[in-house]
């Protein structure tokens, strides 16, 4: 039989390019990363069909064959790791959807770094706030009107309520039911920004931020500002 030559899938070199730092990355997703690497993790690329001891710790699954209907998962046995649904990510990434997808990776690391804060998962309040965290802190629940008309404000911006619902949704696909949470946990939850000094509330403002932390922060010059700057393409 005639051996193809299989090629590696546009999610595969998209998902490498996002981790080598070829790719000029969003700030949410470079904040991420930056606060993994600090707390001692590296994440690197791999096959979900990789050995449980190598330092690979995220790849793409076949999520439909495993029953799941999200966009991602993250698991902490064997080891943290971090699952991306390939009929998802195929689908959209053919649509030229990198902005969100780099958003979905995103929400996991904002979860990775919570399970390494010692947020315990098996506490439901303590999963809805890593979920209000990972839907703010990702980029996904941002305000997308930055005018100062107040009427276009309050009709156009809620990203609160966005990760509200994001959040009690996440709970539910992943079998944890949260019904009406208080106004004081969430509130509590949206007020835990760390690992940044103010909430990030759109691509600008964040980029922002970080040139603001970095040049308070960053002493060895390793991180050039202007990097950080570039529109991710
Ligand atoms: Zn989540």
């Amino acid at each position: 039989m005639e051996e193809r030559k299989d090629e590696i899938p546009k999610r595969e070199r998209w998902l490498r390019q996002l981790f080598n730092g070829s790719k000029s990355p969003n700030p949410y997703f470079y904040a991420a990363l930056k606060e993994i690497n600090r707390q001692g993790d590296e994440i690197t690329p791999g096959s979900v069909f990789d050995e449980a001891d190598s330092p690979t710790n995220i790849c793409f699954v076949k999520c439909k064959e495993l029953g799941f209907p999200g966009a991602a998962f993250l698991r902490q046995e064997p080891k943290k790791i971090i699952f991306l649904c390939e009929e998802y990510f195929d689908s959209r990434l053919r649509d030229g959807e990198y902005t969100n997808m780099t958003e979905i990776v995103t929400h996991e690391m904002i979860h990775w770094i919570d399970v390494n804060r010692g947020m315990d998962f098996s506490n439901k309040e303590s999963l809805f706030c890593s979920e209000i965290r990972a839907a703010l802190l990702s980029g996904q629940c941002q305000e997308f009107y930055n005018g100062t008309n107040t009427l276009l404000k309050t009709m156009l911006n809620h990203p609160i309520k966005c990760a509200k619902d994001r959040a009690i949704d996440s709970m539910s696909i992943s079998g944890s039911k949260m019904c009406c949470p208080s106004d004081k946990l969430l509130q509590g939850c949206v007020q835990d920004i760390y690992p940044w000094t103010e909430r990030p509330t759109s691509q600008q403002k964040a980029k922002e931020i970080l040139v603001k932390q970095f040049q308070l922060t960053d002493q060895n010059g390793c991180i050039k500002h202007g990097h950080i700057l570039t529109q991710d393409s």
